[in-house]
């Protein structure tokens, strides 16, 4: 934000309040209902709780699917692991982080060219009934559905990690075409989703595109897979562009292991621009603190309207 402010090209508005309906088109109510609530119902007649946070004691193994009526049980069904921990004001927090990427989609369809959504938490391991990976609620989605009803979507992620969340929410639908680019989840988190022959299902059969890529990518590797991303998008003849921007991919960045300079992140942001489609950018992870303002400065410098 800090280097945000310092362009003279940032214009900087906060977002509005939407209400849960938007939520509710896309995550499952039960799941929405357990954020909203689940701190509150653990903590009650505790008199400390400042610094406490939920997370799960059990995982339901593979097949087991029922809700159960406990807070703790609960947590295990809706949790996917231990990295996305239920506070006093997480419901609060990952709802106005959604409201950012909606804010956003709003000034699309008033004819903005682009807009960057600067969502903290990130949302695209968020899937319909789960939250995981730090984040809670699936911020491109969200914002992709609303984008949705006045035309068709693309979403291009290309965080370091795989967009299971958004992969999962999309994979049955043909009007929203998803595509990601990031580390082999054979190795790599999200571990479960994102390999390349997971192409969708139903009548999205052939919309979901996974890119799977080695560790030690380069910016000239990264860029050969991004033009393959960008030719399967153009293909689609999207209305709107929506962009999950993770800097993980940064060289420095501690839990990613490409090799991506701010150069390539330059390059990355201007191969995307030319594409001339109406582009809402919505910030994932990154973790290379010290560098991530720069970098994310450095790519949406392509998007500036010069007209
Ligand atoms: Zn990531």
């Amino acid at each position: 934000m800090h280097q945000l402010r310092q362009t003279n090209w940032a214009e900087i508005l906060p977002p509005s309040d939407f209400g849960l309906e938007p939520i509710l088109e896309v995550h499952d109510q039960g799941y929405v209902e357990f954020l909203k609530t689940a701190f509150q119902l653990w903590t009650a007649g505790v008199v400390n709780y400042e610094h406490m946070a939920l997370t799960p004691a059990t995982f339901p193994p593979g097949g087991h699917r029922r809700v159960p009526q406990t807070i703790l049980g609960k947590a295990g069904y809706y949790m996917m692991d231990l990295s996305a921990p239920i506070g006093a004001e997480t419901f609060q927090t990952a709802l106005w982080s959604a409201y950012c990427s909606l804010s956003g989609a709003e000034a699309l369809v008033t004819g903005e060219k682009s807009a960057f959504a600067l969502c903290r938490p990130p949302g695209h391991h968020a899937g319909k009934a789960n939250c995981g990976g730090y984040c809670y609620l699936n911020n491109s989605a969200i914002a992709s559905h609303r984008l949705s009803r006045k035309g068709k979507v693309a979403i291009l992620d290309i965080d370091y990690h795989a967009g299971n969340g958004t992969q999962e929410i999309f994979y049955n639908r043909r009007d929203v075409l998803t595509v990601s680019l990031h580390a082999d989840p054979a190795l790599e988190y999200p571990y479960y989703s994102g390999y390349a022959d997971e192409t969708g299902e139903g009548e999205g059969k052939g919309f979901h595109l996974n890119i799977p890529l080695p560790f030690e990518l380069d910016d000239a590797g990264y860029l050969v897979v991004l033009k393959t991303a960008l030719s399967r998008i153009n293909d689609f003849e999207p209305d709107f562009l929506v962009i999950s921007l993770g800097m993980d991919i940064f060289m420095d960045d501690p839990l990613g292991k490409f090799k991506i300079t701010s150069q390539g992140i330059r390059q990355i942001g201007r191969n995307i621009a030319e594409l001339e489609i109406p582009t809402l950018i919505v910030m994932e992870g990154g973790y290379a603190l010290e560098s991530i303002g720069y970098n994310f400065i450095t790519f949406l410098e392509n998007f500036i309207d010069q007209s």
